[in-house]
């Protein structure tokens, strides 16, 4: 029998979960469990699905000093956003319990003229297939199965191996409020992710562009609605007329904060004009940044996940030096026996440089510097990602124009690229998603197919 196990990345020795790994036979069964509550759901009132995720609501804020103290424990995440993650679930849960209210399809004009009826009509689609990360182990799952389940849909989701403790206690604790069945939690990690894709209905992943692309193409094949929601290499433009100590405390906490380990982390700063005072600035306010325990609450910089995203930290810290780059701050260990990493920032990188390229999904940064806006637009835009982009400066003319111009599907201007608003619609450009956007007002299109129905009435 595989299991599974998860550790905490600030002691590695704390084993925080093991559990059998699902099998084959598991995910048809839950499969089938699944499906057979989900018919009797869809069928059911509006008033009944709302009551069972308002009731899912409630059971989580009931919980939340045990789960955040999960979350810190599993993934490491600082205490103050894991009581921030529970609050976002609750809030999550809270607002699709009142969407299945929302209308569902429209009424237009019958072309034959008269009584006739003509309309259209959102229905669910069946199981939901869930295939979540690690990073928000409470938070996106439930910003899929919220809106999965309101829509009458049944919800089936393979968590991260990493964060399989947090997962399970959702499910522990939203399950009493649902239809036997109607909601699973499968443990494993690439061959039970692959079982479950190949039995749903309808596939919403989040985690890597390596792996979304996998995924992508198996649902594809199949046929059925997917979304991938992946990984960002996300830039952050600075322009010379901001207070720069303010914003440079704000980008750094966006490329440090949980240590980087968030898909919309800022990994690139772009400065227009002469960097220097902003990288000063911005050194200072990443060496003020507290790294160490993440139970901590005066912690903003936890481990990483474990040995393997250190280890790739360091690395891309040792081809900076290699290739001829400066480290600023940072590039070692941090202290003890977990994984911690000291908050990395670095500047003169060759343009074809690993991190002025890809994801490195870590406490590391790349500071560089554009003559123009134009030019920093360019550069901010030279990556196969477009997942968060943000711009700092005083002038509205330069803030539009970067609204416009950069490649991303979420835009902060004079805020950090880092968070999401749930009731926003969420998602990237080019290689960071692929299909429709999830979140807020757009899940709906997402978990429902839509119909037309034409009703002819004979003339009288
Ligand atoms: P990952 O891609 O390694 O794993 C994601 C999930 O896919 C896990 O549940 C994993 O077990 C599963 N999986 C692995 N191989 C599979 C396969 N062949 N078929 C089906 N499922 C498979 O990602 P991760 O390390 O868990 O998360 C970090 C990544 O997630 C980063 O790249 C980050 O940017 C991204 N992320 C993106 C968003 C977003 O909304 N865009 C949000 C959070 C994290």
């Amino acid at each position: 029998m595989s299991v599974v196990q998860s550790t905490s990345p600030q002691n590695p020795s704390d084993l925080v979960v093991t559990v059998a790994e699902a099998t084959g036979s598991d995910v048809d069964q839950a499969v089938h469990r699944a499906r057979q509550a989900q018919r009797a759901w869809a069928a059911a009132s509006p008033a009944e699905r709302a009551a069972a995720l308002h009731g899912a609501g409630e059971a989580v804020a009931a919980a939340t000093d045990e789960l955040a103290a999960l979350v810190v424990r599993e993934v490491g995440k600082p205490s103050a956003e894991a009581t921030g993650e529970v609050a976002r679930s609750v809030a999550i849960l809270r607002y699709y319990a009142q969407q299945v209210f929302d209308p569902i399809g429209a009424l237009h004009e019958p072309s034959g003229g008269g009584r006739g009826l003509t309309y259209t009509r959102r229905r669910a689609r069946g199981i939901a297939a869930l295939i979540t990360p690690w990073n928000f182990p409470l938070a996106i799952p439930l910003w899929k199965a919220a809106p999965a389940l309101a829509f009458g849909n049944a919800a089936v989701i393979k968590p991260a191996p990493q964060a399989t403790a947090c997962a399970l206690r959702l499910a522990e604790l939203i399950g009493p409020h649902l239809p036997d069945g109607l909601l699973a939690v499968l443990p494993g990690d690439a061959e039970v992710g692959q079982a479950v894709v190949a039995a749903g209905d309808v596939v919403s992943f989040t985690g890597s562009a390596a792996v979304g692309g996998v995924v992508a193409s198996a649902a594809a094949r199949r046929g059925v609605a997917t979304q991938c929601e992946m990984g960002g290499q996300n830039p952050t433009i600075v322009l010379p007329d901001v207070d720069v100590a303010a914003v440079a405390r704000q980008v750094a906490y966006a490329a440090f904060g949980y240590a980087g380990q968030k898909c919309t982390a800022t990994k690139r700063v772009i400065v227009v004009g002469d960097p220097g005072g902003f990288t000063e600035a911005l050194v200072a306010a990443t060496e003020e940044l507290r790294l160490g325990d993440p139970a901590d609450p005066a912690t903003g910089v936890g481990p990483v996940i474990d040995r393997a995203a250190r280890d790739r930290v360091l690395a891309a810290a040792a081809s900076v030096r290699a290739g001829g780059g400066r480290i600023l701050t940072g590039g070692h260990p941090g202290p003890g026996a977990g994984w911690f990493v000291a908050p990395t920032l670095v500047d003169n990188l060759p343009a074809d440089h690993l991190l002025l390229r890809e994801e490195v999904f870590g406490p590391i940064c790349a500071v560089s510097r554009a003559g123009s806006v134009a030019e920093a637009l360019d550069a901010a835009n030279d990556v196969r990602y477009g997942l968060s982009a943000a711009v700092f400066t005083n002038d509205l003319d330069t803030a539009l124009r970067c609204a416009d111009g950069l490649a991303a599907g979420q835009i902060k201007i004079n805020a950090p690229t880092t968070g999401v608003d749930f009731y926003l619609p969420f998602g990237g450009e080019r290689d960071s998603s692929f299909g429709q956007r999830e979140q807020g007002k757009a899940a709906q299109e997402f978990y429902t197919s839509l119909h037309t129905v034409t009703t002819a009435v004979a003339p009288t």
